[in-house]
């Protein structure tokens, strides 16, 4: 296994790639999908079937494991991975983009940022510098700079002053991170959406260089139009050399349009979160399990899909449990959702490799245009 942490590109197709990012704990086979562990944990499911569903890392918060149950706690049980029986590769978020939509009051000067905890309301400190030896004491692998998120809608003019202090945290960052072999540090880009500051951002990072180079400040509520449109210059501006990181997305189709613009790894919640509130995502769309339409309906969720969900339970079965509240409900939807993600995941990086991602793509949009399978017809004596 590699001691060191490298990214190659094994094909492309267009903009998009495919490829390996190689760590001391595993290979990321790119693009890659990283569910969220937000506190430790991928809500409702176990590590290994988490794994099971193809995923080869996770995104952990910093925000949230600073908080509770501290990152000293977790270093003196021996860091994230084993305090959460996952061996692979974990990336940590910065902490920035949840201090300014979670936390209570706050002060950001050009510091860093003083909050108080939405847990309990204690007073903290987060500051590049802090930010990296908390993401140090929780062990992960791929480290974020510290930036900041402008709160939206912003003016351009606040979108940049924003980015360059961005820009001078990320140089502060580099310097906090210092020297470790295994561990990468991304850089994060940012500038709205406006080319010329999305430019002026990345030409920063470049300088100060980082082993991989986030896309910030999107999926915020700008909309696919507005996100797809910073994507089709945006991973034009970052090094070919290094993975190129989408922070947020997404869904299906947002996903599908980052890879073909280029980009390699993603995150969201969305796959675990819809999974608990009855929403399950397949290759025709989005199925709400507690419709009235699935309660006599023995078909599986998607007959095609090989998780245990669809492979061993009705919909008529989902339905119930969603609607009686049991706990079998958010495993068993998590579990499809993640399989999907990473199975379009897998699907994305087979149609590079063999350069026929316009067909992929193509099918996967008349797919989901045809919407789910009818309701059935039910007999009733
Ligand atoms: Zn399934």
């Amino acid at each position: 296994m590699s001691t060191k942490f490298s990214f190659s590109v094994s094909a492309v197709d267009g903009q998009a790639r495919t490829g390996v990012i190689s760590t001391p704990r595993g290979e990321i086979r790119t693009p890659a999908f990283m569910p969220v562990g937000t506190a430790a944990t991928v809500k409702a499911m176990m590590p290994e079937s988490v794994r099971a569903t193809g995923a080869d890392i996770l995104l952990g918060n910093t925000y949230h494991l600073m908080l509770r149950p501290g990152a000293d706690r977790i270093e003196r049980l021996g860091g994230l991975h084993k305090f959460m029986n996952w061996p692979r590769p974990i990336l940590t978020d910065s902490g920035g983009f949840q201090v300014m939509s979670l936390s209570g009051l706050r002060k950001l000067t050009e510091e860093g940022v003083t909050f108080s905890s939405h847990v309990d309301g204690s007073k903290h400190f987060l500051s590049p510098e802090t930010s990296m030896e908390i993401q140090r004491k929780l062990g992960s692998d791929i480290v974020m700079c510290f930036d900041e998120c402008p709160a939206l809608p912003a003016t351009e003019a606040e979108v940049a002053t924003s980015m360059r202090m961005s820009m001078r945290w990320a140089q502060r960052s580099r310097d906090a991170f210092g020297d470790r072999p295994g561990h990468a540090l991304f850089g994060i880009q940012q500038g709205g959406v406006t080319r010329e500051l999305r430019e002026e951002s990345a030409e920063a990072l470049r300088a100060i260089g980082f082993d991989g180079y986030a896309i910030g400040g999107l999926a915020v509520g700008e909309g696919q139009e507005a996100m797809f449109g910073v994507l089709d210059y945006a991973p034009g501006f970052l090094p070919e050399d290094k993975p190129r990181y989408l922070m947020g997305v997404g869904k299906p189709d947002d996903i599908v349009g980052a890879v073909v613009r280029g980009v390699d790894m993603m995150d969201c919640v969305l796959p675990s979160r819809s999974g608990r509130t009855g929403q399950a995502w397949t290759r025709r769309g989005q199925v709400n399990i507690k419709n009235a339409r699935h309660a006599d309906d023995p078909r599986p969720l998607d007959e095609h899909c090989s998780c245990p969900a669809c492979s061993q339970y009705s919909r008529a079965y989902l339905h119930h449990v969603f609607r009686s509240g049991e706990m079998i409900s958010g495993m068993l939807l998590t579990w499809h959702n993640l399989h999907y993600f990473q199975e379009l995941m897998a699907g994305l990086r087979g149609a590079i490799a063999a350069g026929r991602l316009g067909a992929f793509v193509a099918e996967f949009e008349s797919q989901r245009a045809e919407g789910d399978i009818e309701p059935l017809t039910v007999e009733r004596g």
